[in-house]
């Protein structure tokens, strides 16, 4: 019948059309189905609305999972290099913008196109604004989903619907509602790459100098890295930040060291040699902007004296800048976070197809799994490898 697939793929976003490509290029006869109007979404605003769309430094180590090595073979069979070599067949001007993170140099849009018009060459049809009300496995082993307007047959089932970050952009906990119904298991969620808030007083001073970045390095027991820190009007920012919370959990601390470059002790030895009559102020203002200066100054309750008069304790509190320790007040959740941790469980998934183990026909991908990248193009490329490996399968 005219409702009879091969495969059906709830979540046209980019894991669902990577999936949609590679079963389509099999000659199966494919539907995409998905609530919202249009493909994509996510894909068009990321990067500032240029779409880091991957990495040229792809590694295991880059994803966060309940298990390490999930990740693999999928990273493996479809890599960074194959998307690129997509992304030059349909001479889309790209450019590398900063620790191997490739961004389009004209859009995101170029991106959805370029997956589209692959769809499109194998005939995949789409639905859009289609709200799933039921999905499951008939006596005759074909999944049956139905909608708010129509009803679905298939052989296989991928759900690429997502995780639970930015709900305005659609995101729905969809994938682990079908998950729960199969019986199969969620790794707790939480809101990743995400800001962190402060506590009023931090927060205060923190919004004097609201717009300001900085470069840092910011670390914890797990995890170090040395990106940019953006102070905002509701506490800590910038790549540094959001790459730490996906290692961080309520209740603990983050340092950060604000001269991640610099030998602090050296420097002020050599400066109270040559200038000893220099202000404090004067000389933290050539590692800082002067308004972080001065906030520095009120946090740490530094006073604006010539650098010689300072106490052995000042000397210990100056010696922070480089070890600040920070116990952020929570995160910004779920509403501005770029990634959902935690998620379909893996240890129930083949890593090689996406396939539920125990079902067969049933495949997830993309962020709906239990697999987090870093900022920087690592969630895009596990939607691309994760969708090709279960498009190539189904
Ligand atoms: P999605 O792309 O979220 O697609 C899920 C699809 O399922 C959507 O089309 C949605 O409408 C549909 N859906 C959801 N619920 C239902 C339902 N109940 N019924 C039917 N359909 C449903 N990653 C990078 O690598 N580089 C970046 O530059 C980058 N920038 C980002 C910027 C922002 C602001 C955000 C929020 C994220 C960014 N990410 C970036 C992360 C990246 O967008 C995601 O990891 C990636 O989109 C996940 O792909 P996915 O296909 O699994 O899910």
């Amino acid at each position: 019948s005219d409702n009879l697939f091969d495969v059906i793929i709830i979540g046209a976003g980019a894991a669902g059309l990577m999936a949609a490509i590679s079963a389509s290029e099999r000659n199966k006869k494919v539907l995409v189905l998905d609530h919202a109007k249009r493909p994509g979404k996510k894909i068009l605003i990321s990067g500032g609305g240029r779409c880091n769309f991957t990495n040229y430094y792809i590694e295991p180590s880059k994803y966060i999972s309940s298990n390490p090595h999930f990740c693999k073979s999928a990273l493996n069979q479809y890599t960074q290099w194959d998307f690129i070599s997509l992304v030059e067949k349909y001479d889309i001007a790209y450019h590398e913008k900063t620790l191997g993170q490739l961004f389009c140099d004209q859009s995101a849009k170029d991106i959805v196109s370029m997956l589209l018009s692959e769809c499109e060459k194998n005939q995949v049809s789409f639905r859009y604004q289609q709200e799933i009300d039921e999905v499951k496995k008939d006596e005759k082993g074909y999944f049956f989903i139905k909608s708010n307007d129509s009803e679905y047959k298939a052989h296989s089932l991928i759900i690429a619907s997502g995780g639970l970050s930015m709900p305005r952009l659609g995101a729905t906990p969809f994938a682990y509602k079908v998950a729960e119904s199969f019986d199969l298991d969620i790794v707790p969620t939480k809101a990743a790459l995400v800001p962190l808030t402060l506590d009023p007083i931090l927060k205060d001073l923190t919004e004097k100098i609201s717009g300001i970045s900085h470069s840092v390095n910011v670390f914890n027991e797990k995890a170090e890295f040395s990106e940019d820190l953006l102070f905002t009007h509701r506490g800590l920012s910038g790549p540094a930040v959001l790459q730490i919370s996906s290692y961080w959990n309520q209740g603990e601390d983050i340092k950060i060291n604000l001269l991640p470059t610099v030998c602090l002790k050296s420097h002020f030895d050599e400066a109270l040699k040559s200038r000893p009559n220099c202000m404090l102020k004067t000389f933290l203002n050539f590692y800082f902007a002067k308004r972080l200066t001065e906030t520095l100054l009120v946090l740490f309750k530094l006073k604006n004296i010539p650098i010689k008069q300072l106490s052995s304790k000042d000397l210990k509190i100056l010696s922070q800048l480089q070890e600040w320790a920070v116990k952020p007040a929570g995160s910004e959740g779920y509403r501005t976070a770029e990634v959902t941790l935690g998620g379909v469980n893996t240890d129930a998934i083949s890593s090689k197809t996406m396939e539920v183990k125990s079902i067969p026909g049933l495949f997830f991908i993309g962020e709906a799994l239990d697999v987090t990248g870093w900022l920087g193009g690592y969630n895009f490329q596990w939607a691309w490898s994760s969708g090709w490996v279960a498009g190539k399968n189904a």
